[in-house]
């Protein structure tokens, strides 16, 4: 029965700084165990996802279901169940060993520390005798954030939630924080929400990716989203410019929307001739009314579908397209190679 409850339920939440709104979640839900990517541009609400996920953070409305029950900001009932790691580490003025079982101590749980330190330094890749007794000032930043990582994985947390860990540290401290994550997710069932710039590691990890816009999430992956301004071409169409002397219509929303979303499952592409581009202004239910020309830009691999997530880069614009191995070597697609990308106006979300 509790098999199929979530780690997280949030109903109707929003928040906001002031008078402005940065997020607006209808309904979301996060399964236990799983490892969610989160996916968006600066601003667009991430950070404070994870804080109202850490419960450190009360969002002005709305109800956040934890495992089934209703939780609140600063619970302390879940305060050392549920724990968020940032990008610039926050360690106590002490020393690593102090640090690193300053949760524990909270607990009152004084069992076997030596070994247990020891163990959570290990899973970090650092060595007990090196680090044990170094003060906070006496470490890199990579290995202030192995240490903050270490301080929370010995408390083996059910959430793990993860803001940007990786993006200033070095590139083995970044290799041993992705490690020791993981690792939490297979030995303890951690439930793990990462918010991170690094897409190649979100899309070989992750189960589920968020991609979030504006304060507002799309459960289905990661989505193609066209920010507005755009010029109305017609009534009921608008054209929107892709900087690059490219442009392409869209059919116009219904209320009041600023930026478009075209599905990654709406675009088709092609390689190798430029396709012949009506000039009219399209009337919907034509999958090449709309054709761009784009460069590749990444391909990434999908953990969980052995798909491929390639980026193309159009002017200022950038498209993801999902294709299954067979067509990236059919089209013989590899980074820098010239693509066009074909959608009809009509295949349009607006938000
Ligand atoms: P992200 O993590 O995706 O960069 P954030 O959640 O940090 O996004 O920010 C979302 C929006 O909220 C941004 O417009 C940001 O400027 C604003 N914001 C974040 N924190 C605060 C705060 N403490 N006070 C006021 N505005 C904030």
């Amino acid at each position: 029965m509790t098999q199929n409850v979530p780690a997280y339920h949030l109903k109707k939440i929003q928040h906001y700084y002031g008078r402005s709104k940065v997020l607006d979640i209808k309904d979301l839900k996060i399964p236990k165990g799983s490892i969610t990517g989160l996916v968006g541009p600066n601003g667009s609400g991430k950070s404070t996802l994870l804080k109202l996920l850490g419960f450190a953070l009360e969002p002005t409305q709305g109800e956040i279901f934890y495992n089934g029950k209703k939780e609140y900001c600063f619970s302390p009932s879940i305060r050392s169940r549920v724990t968020l790691l940032t990008q610039t580490p926050y360690l106590l003025k002490r020393s690593v060993f102090e640090n690193i079982i300053y949760g524990l101590k909270i607990r009152n749980d004084k069992k076997e520390l030596k070994n247990r330190v020891k163990k959570a330094l290990l899973g970090v890749g650092l060595e007990y005798d090196d680090f044990a007794h170094r003060k906070w000032h006496e470490l890199s930043g990579g290995e202030a954030q192995r240490v903050a990582m270490a301080a929370r994985l010995i408390l083996k947390p059910e959430v793990l939630l993860l803001d940007e860990p990786i993006a200033s540290v070095d590139t083995k401290s970044a290799r041993q924080i992705r490690k020791a994550s993981i690792n939490a997710q297979k030995r303890w069932g951690t439930t793990l929400v990462i918010a991170s710039h690094d897409l190649q590691w979100l899309y070989s990890v992750s189960d589920t990716q968020l991609s979030i816009f504006n304060g507002q999430i799309f459960t289905s992956g990661i989505e193609n989203v066209i920010p507005g301004p755009f010029e109305k071409a017609s009534e009921k169409i608008w054209k929107k410019g892709t900087g690059n002397g490219q442009s392409f219509f869209l059919k116009a929303p219904e209320k009041k929307s600023d930026n478009a979303v075209i599905k990654k499952k709406h675009i088709s592409i092609c390689v190798e001739k430029k396709p012949e581009l009506s000039t009219k202004i399209p009337t919907g239910n034509s999958p090449t009314e709309n054709i761009l020309s784009g460069h590749v830009v990444s391909m990434l691999l999908e953990k969980k579908s052995s798909h491929i997530m390639t980026i193309v880069s159009v002017g200022d614009l950038s498209f993801t397209v999902r294709l299954v191995p067979d067509q990236v070597s059919s089209f013989g697609l590899h980074p820098g190679k010239e693509i066009y990308l074909m959608f009809s106006s009509d295949h349009i979300n607006w938000i």
